[in-house]
């Protein structure tokens, strides 16, 4: 399998090349912004492992054919990655996340024929903590107060992580009831009292965090936290690499990391 990565030089780009050549896969090509001082650099080299004799390019038509392009970067790039698999017939694997509703229909409807994952967060233990969140919130109703947690790094450009919206999103589904009705951003100044079924969120910035997420179910007397903490980021290059060959078998469509690893 050959694989293309774009955003090569960043956080997750450098993680993911070392986990295609860990696996014994082709990386293909790696592209990086328009600007960027990391073009022309080796991507193995980059990712802190031999020389791939793959130099950073800016340009995907640059690159060589390939089976699939593995996205972590900006939702305005990756819509224009999206574009380029959809006139390619590549498959697609995204990680990308701070997508706008509008920005999320389009990359769908661009990619429309082709197959792809899409997820929040790629790693084993987060989706298998969202079914867990599911579960949870199918028995523990509205008299429990449901919040969700999380923390990372500084650098984190979006707010809340794609990954606490859809622990949300979890919480909603196994209540039965509309996400967007229920969730709540921000708390300042006097707010009143909490309104029940709310689903609220708080956020952490600060230093090199990797991601930390907790699902808190709250009530007179007892509360439940479902917690992760991931403290590398191969734990989300390992899995969108394994999502990359999963799609191998798949026809044209959206999946996400729970199809991949069969947890719903
Ligand atoms: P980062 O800023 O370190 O890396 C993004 C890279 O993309 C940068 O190097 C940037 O220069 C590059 N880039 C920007 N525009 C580009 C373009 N047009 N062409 C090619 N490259 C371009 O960020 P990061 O921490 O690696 O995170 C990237 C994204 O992945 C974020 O949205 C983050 O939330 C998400 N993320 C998802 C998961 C998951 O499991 N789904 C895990 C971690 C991060």
């Amino acid at each position: 399998m050959r694989i293309i990565v774009t955003g090569a030089g960043g956080r997750m780009g450098r993680n993911l090349v070392r986990a295609i050549a860990d696996e014994g896969l082709e990386l293909a090509g790696a592209t990086e912004r328009p600007g960027s001082g990391l073009l022309g650099r080796d991507a193995g080299e980059l990712a802190g492992i031999d020389t791939l004799d793959t130099p950073i390019v800016e340009d995907l038509r640059q690159c060589p054919q390939a089976d699939v392009l593995i996205d972590f970067t900006l939702p305005d790039s990756s819509l224009a990655h999206a574009r380029f698999v959809a006139a390619t017939g590549m498959r697609m694997v995204v990680g990308t996340t701070g997508f706008t509703a509008s920005q999320l229909h389009e990359f769908k409807s661009i990619l429309a024929g082709n197959a792809v994952v899409m997820a929040a967060n790629f790693s084993i233990g987060v989706n298998l903590a969202l079914g867990l969140i599911r579960r949870a919130a199918e028995v523990l109703d509205e008299s429990y107060d449901a919040e969700v947690t999380e923390a990372h790094h500084k650098a984190k450009v979006d707010a809340p992580s794609g990954t606490a919206l859809a622990m949300g999103r979890s919480v909603a589904e196994g209540r039965g009831v509309d996400f967007n009705e229920q969730a709540v951003y921000a708390r300042h100044g006097h707010t009143g009292a909490r309104e029940s079924g709310n689903i609220g969120f708080s956020v952490i910035r600060a230093g090199d965090i990797v991601g930390e997420h907790t699902a808190m179910f709250a009530a007179a007397g007892e509360r439940l936290e479902i917690r992760h903490v991931a403290t590398d980021r191969m734990t989300f290059a390992s899995g969108a690499v394994r999502a990359a060959k999963w799609l191998e078998h798949q026809p044209p469509g959206f999946h996400d990391m729970r199809d991949v690893l069969g947890v719903q």
